[in-house]
């Protein structure tokens, strides 16, 4: 029988600065059987974007509910031992 110790390690993780900023996206979910499936395009990638995109197809569909992602690039940076 093999026995390990692992040690842990404190990691920061932070936004990394030279990165594009969050891009924001939203799928309309609303469905019995399946999702809409509607979707924002990369153009919408603002949160106000999406809010609006959202408003209007809601205005138009009568749909009701959707997921919403905030993707950025972050970096992780090692810090000490614990
Ligand atoms: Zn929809």
């Amino acid at each position: 029988m093999t026995r390990a110790t692992y040690r842990f390690r404190d990691y920061e993780i932070s936004t990394d600065p030279s990165s594009p900023l969050p891009a924001h996206s939203a799928v309309c979910v609303t469905g019995e059987d399946s999702d809409c499936g509607a979707a924002t395009s990369e153009e919408h990638a603002t949160e106000d974007a999406v809010a609006e995109w959202i408003a209007e197809h809601s205005r138009d569909t009568g749909h009701d509910l959707y997921r919403k992602a905030i993707t950025e690039y972050v970096r992780s940076v090692p810090g000490a031992w614990r």
